[in-house]
């Protein structure tokens, strides 16, 4: 999977977005209307979550989390 970092003007980080895949990044950054910064790389997800831009499940190592 893959993280869209959002940070403001001086660099801090301010929202990292789960998406699950380069293209799902790139989609989210023009719908949003963000500068795609480039493939930060894979993450490894602890638990479920869904992609930011199409909604399909992303399958974290630990499964789904309970509430
Ligand atoms: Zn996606």
């Amino acid at each position: 999977m893959h993280y869209v970092m959002i940070e403001d003007n001086e660099g801090q980080l301010i929202e990292a977005i789960p998406v699950c895949s380069e293209s799902c990044a790139r989609q989210y950054c023009s719908d949003n209307g963000l500068d795609y910064d480039g493939w930060n790389g894979c993450h490894e997800l602890e638990f479920d979550d869904y992609c930011g831009s199409c909604e399909s499940v992303i399958v974290g190592v630990l499964g789904a989390y309970v509430y």
